[in-house]
């Protein structure tokens, strides 16, 4: 492993490699002398303070990130499976990719394009996202692409779009979250899945302001709040409705911004006037009064926020829970000004960016929709290609790797892990190795990778160029610190590699910095506009806020967003606090009268047609699948503070796994007495779809009952064996949030 010239010796600013957060840091050569025993790597982390999302504060999975680079945790050479053997053994590149090509055109010949599938993932950088749909548009002519995104935060995608006109994570910079008056966090576990983030409550607590966690568990968050309501995983539509019914019954709605500035509040109003709070109380176990409280909190200061996060989102109604408590939002004024709103906390380190720029089933680059004429139109312009060439939208994530050894019989996996992270895995699991050929991309010999006929070794985060964006919209430039090992290529130059054998000599660069150029003319006038955006200004302005057309003639784009205000950009971020990366004298005045960015969205106006956000009205229904006498308790799933996701990158890092060694079922005292369980016994969770078993963690700090598990292990303890497959109707998200099952002593193994 080489360290980057351009790294030594004050270092390279750079972004973490996990979650939403995107936290700066400093990526430095390990001093001579040193050594490099602990991880193996050649660098190691620094604090970047000047950075204002996380402002010098890491996470240990941050800290430890360089772990992942080194050579004995990951793949560096092509595997193959031989049929001698059955087992992946090393190949040449010619070979691998030769083989990839060949199945790949064979499977479009024998069954149709749509045969092929692709599945792509969150923690993909936007050039990369970019390319990959692309690549399964043009090159494969299949119309079976989706990624893991859909496991994360579509719901919130879903209702944001549908209120708002656009889905932003948040429509405002995260610091306005330490100003607001009260929050109330809906299913979320911020200490534990993006600590450096919870200062941003600490400082509201600080300033006089108001914590609500609503969350079934009393985590580490939930210890920080005013006020903690634990609902019945399932419920917190309900809960919801229950809220606003008591913020109209108790005169509390902003009637001139509902006149003003929204549309169908009347169908809303009576869905909530059905929900009375004592009904709301059965449903939801939160009882009368301490709805009263939450109103009290959240109504009695000028300005309030609702974030939620996967606790509402990943439900089979995930997208109307959203919705309710947009509605609150809107009821109560609190939208499109300042210090005020709603916004979903994303999940996965480009969990935004990768759902915007095309590896999204129903999705062209910009957020454009597929299915729309003028859309495709602009794409395949930029393509150089027929809009009647590009297939329609495909199915959705659980939906394709439930279909794959039926009609999808070629699978192209890049930078997920779904034998872990996807519902019923046990089910996909199975899917995966029904399939007639199996390719993998990926830096580990992840479970999935291990399923594959052929696995490519690429590069990751420290050792390659790109974008992400962030949780707040905010687009990120990840830079190149180190030299990958050898052996191993960029997902870019896999990607340039397939196209040019299956005839596409061109349109598929390597350069990351010349795919978003063409990214960002492909989203101009779009949603998701970034055609203003360079890798220049992002180094000089430490990351720019979309939309951000292109006002400069630069010929990149064309069209102001509807909702696309003057900002005041200016305020956030550094601007002169990292080195300037190349920006030339022209490109600086270029700067200086180019759009800002937009870091806060909908001051005038919504991005709907006529600018009004628009109420949406929902109604209370059950869970997929409610406890019974069979199975009697609920499931709720989630993250550990040490484990990101499904633990491919983070298993493999020592320090990570003594804090977080392996899953857990944590049960009330209760619960654990009629069991007949201690602490550490074996227990063994049983759902419809199959049984997991794991430690007893016993809390009082969870329902009675409900179990939780968090889902980051494979083997006896795989927490998404259990979960429930039941999708979202509009955004087609499982319901990994609850399940019903029984909870049993296990045998020792
Ligand atoms: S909070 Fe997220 S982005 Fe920040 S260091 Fe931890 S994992 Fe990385």
């Amino acid at each position: 492993m080489h360290v980057n010239p351009a790294a030594a010796p004050s270092g390279t600013d750079t972004h973490c490699p996990y979650c939403a957060l995107q936290c700066g840091m400093t990526l430095r050569p390990v001093p001579e002398g040193r050594g490099t025993e602990g991880t193996g790597a050649a660098i190691e982390v620094a604090e970047r303070p000047a950075f204002p999302v996380n402002r010098g504060a890491l996470c240990g999975k941050g800290w430890t990130a360089p772990a992942v680079l080194a050579s004995h945790v990951r793949l560096t050479e092509p595997l193959v499976r031989r049929r001698s053997s059955g087992e992946l053994e090393p190949a040449t590149w010619e070979e691998a990719l030769g083989l990839i090509a060949a199945r790949l055109d064979r499977t479009r010949r024998t069954h149709g394009p749509h045969a092929v599938g692709v599945f792509g993932g969150g923690g993909l950088t936007n050039e990369k996202a970019y390319a990959l749909g692309k690549f399964a548009r043009l090159v494969l002519g299949t119309s079976q692409i989706d990624y893991n995104g859909r496991f994360c935060m579509s719901s919130a995608a879903a209702a944001g779009t549908r209120a708002f006109g656009v889905d932003r994570g948040l429509p405002f910079p995260l610091s306005d979250v330490a100003r607001t008056g009260c929050v109330i966090l809906v299913g979320s576990n911020l200490a534990e899945t993006m600590p450096p983030a919870l200062r941003y409550l600490t400082e509201l607590r600080e300033n006089g302001g108001r914590l609500i966690v609503i969350d079934p568990r009393r985590t580490r968050t939930a210890e920080q709040a005013d006020l903690h309501l634990a609902p019945r995983p399932g419920t917190d539509l309900a809960l919801a409705l229950g809220l606003l019914h008591l913020i109209v019954a108790e005169g509390r709605l902003d009637q001139e911004f509902i006149d003003a500035r929204t549309s169908g509040w009347p169908d809303v109003r009576s869905a909530a006037m059905a929900h009375w709070p004592e009904l709301v109380e059965r449903i939801t176990g939160v009882s009368v009064p301490e709805l009263r409280q939450a109103v009290r909190l959240f109504c009695d200061t000028e300005n309030a926020m609702v974030l939620t996060a996967r606790g509402p989102e990943q439900q089979s109604k995930g997208t109307d829970t959203v919705s309710a408590w947009i509605n609150l939002c809107l009821a109560t004024g609190r939208a499109g000004r300042p210090l005020s709103g709603y916004g979903c906390l994303t999940g996965q380190g480009n969990g935004q960016g990768g759902r915007e720029h095309g590896q999204k089933a129903d999705q062209l680059p910009g957020y454009r929709k597929l299915d729309d004429p003028e859309a495709r139109a602009h794409v395949a312009q930029v393509w150089g290609v027929d809009p009647a060439v590009l297939p329609g939208p495909g199915r959705s994530a659980y939906e394709l790797l439930d279909a794959l050894g039926g009609d999808i019989r070629t699978l192209l996996l890049m930078g997920s892990n779904p034998a872990v992270s996807a519902p019923r895995a046990a089910h996909v699991e199975e899917r995966l190795r029904s399939l007639d050929f199996l390719a993998v991309c990926d830096v580990v010999l992840s479970e999935s990778a291990q399923l594959a006929d052929v696995v490519l070794p690429v590069t990751q985060w420290a050792e390659e160029t790109g974008t992400t964006t962030n949780l707040e919209g905010r687009v990120l430039l990840r830079r190149k610190a180190i030299d990958p090992p050898a052996g191993v290529r960029t997902d870019l130059g896999v990607l340039n590699e397939l196209a040019a054998r299956l005839g596409w000599e061109k349109g598929f660069p390597t350069a990351p910095e010349e795919v978003f150029d063409e990214l960002c003319r492909a989203s101009a006038g779009g949603p998701a506009d970034y055609s203003g955006i360079t890798y220049a200004r992002i180094a000089a302005e430490d990351g720019v806020f979309w939309p951000c057309p292109d006002h400069t003639g630069r010929g990149r784009g064309h069209t102001h967003g509807p909702y696309a205000h003057g900002t005041d950009s200016a305020q956030y971020g550094s601007k002169n606090e990292t080195v300037n990366d190349g920006v030339t004298d022209a490109e600086q005045e270029t700067q200086t009268t180019a759009h800002p960015g937009t870091p806060r969205l909908f001051l005038d106006r919504f991005a709907t047609p006529d600018g009004r956000a628009r109420f949406v009205p929902v109604v209370h229904r059950p869970a997929a699948e409610e406890p019974d006498a069979e199975y009697p308790l609920r499931l709720t799933t989630g993250r550990v503070l040490a484990q990101y996701q499904s633990g491919a990158q983070t298993r493999r890092v020592d320090e990570l796994n003594t804090a977080a060694p392996g899953p857990f079922v944590e049960l009330h005292p209760r619960l654990a007495g009629q069991l007949g369980a201690a602490d550490g016994d074996r227990l063994a969770v049983v759902s419809r779809r199959g049984r997991a078993v794991a430690p007893a963690r016993v809390t009082s700090g969870i329902r009675p009952d409900t179990v939780f598990m968090p889902f980051h292990w494979y083997g006896e303890g795989r927490a998404n064996t259990l979960t429930n497959p039941a999708l979202d109707p509009a955004s087609r998200m499982p319901e990994f949030k609850v399940c019903a099952v029984r909870v049993e002593l296990a045998p020792a193994p």
